[in-house]
């Protein structure tokens, strides 16, 4: 059995990538952080592409390491609480943070982890493809159209019982991750994306399948940003949709035999 990784990550229309790729020996993650409107208050002066990169690192040490992945995303999140210093408030309800996948060798399983719309991709040994994500974020109410009232909605339900979790600020959020673990034996490969890239199923007319099928060819996971990008250039009518035109998109698909 191996564990080869390849990645690959590609900016949106904004001024940084805000995701993050990191593959260990035996464990693959992808980070997406979640970026404030502009001039909003978040409680600090650190950008989201820091709180990407500290949770990043924390993660992979926590995964080279011993602990659930549950357990090894919380105690992320607790010390990437402590190096934003005294003088940020993390309790704001605007603290930045970013949805997480992760998976990991253990024995003879599988463990993954999907906090938010990034999504982990599972290839079966018949070449079935399921998906995990966590898309609670888009089942909470309309947001209102003003902003008080939309401040009032972010602070009711980010990172709050009955609403959408986030790694950043709030430890409890590992709690309320999807979780699972599957053998090994019954799995091809795996891919995992952020919500940049899983907008060729959410937008265009790809299946599961196909993702999986574009990260094996010879450009990996390039492949499925030129898909991505092209989708986005030839769409007739890129206004219908929210957000932004080219999200940050980033991929690992990892070889398991
Ligand atoms: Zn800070």
């Amino acid at each position: 059995m191996t564990f080869e990784a390849k990645h690959g990550t590609a900016i949106g229309s904004g001024a940084e990538n805000q995701d993050l790729a990191l593959t260990g020996a035996d464990w693959a993650l992808v980070l997406d952080g979640a970026n404030p409107p502009a001039g909003v208050d978040t409680g600090c002066s650190h950008g989201v592409a820091w709180i990407v990169d500290r949770l990043g690192a924390h993660l992979g040490a926590g995964l080279d390491g011993a602990g659930t992945l549950a357990a090894i995303l919380r105690e992320a999140v607790i010390a990437t609480v402590a190096d934003h210093g005294p003088g940020c408030d993390t309790a704001h309800p605007r603290s930045p943070g970013a949805t997480v996948a992760l998976a990991r060798l253990v024995g003879d399983d599988l463990e993954w982890l999907v906090l938010g719309d990034a999504a982990i991709l599972f290839e079966d040994t018949t070449g079935r493809v399921a998906v995990e994500t966590d898309l609670r974020v888009n089942e909470l109410p309309e947001p209102p159209d003003t902003a008080e009232g939309l401040e009032a909605f972010i602070a009711r339900y980010r990172n709050q019982p009955g609403g959408a979790w986030f790694a950043g600020a709030v430890p409890e959020a590992a709690d309320h991750a999807f979780t699972g673990r599957q053998p090994i034996a019954e799995l091809r490969r795996i891919l995992l994306c952020t919500n940049g890239i899983t907008r060729l199923t959410g937008r265009y007319d790809y299946r599961d399948a196909d993702l999986m099928t574009l990260a094996t060819t010879n450009r990996g996971p390039e492949a499925l940003i030129d898909a991505v990008r092209g989708a986005e250039l030839t769409d007739p009518d890129p206004q219908r949709w929210e957000g932004k035109r080219h999200d940050d998109a980033t991929a690992v698909v990892v070889d398991l035999h």
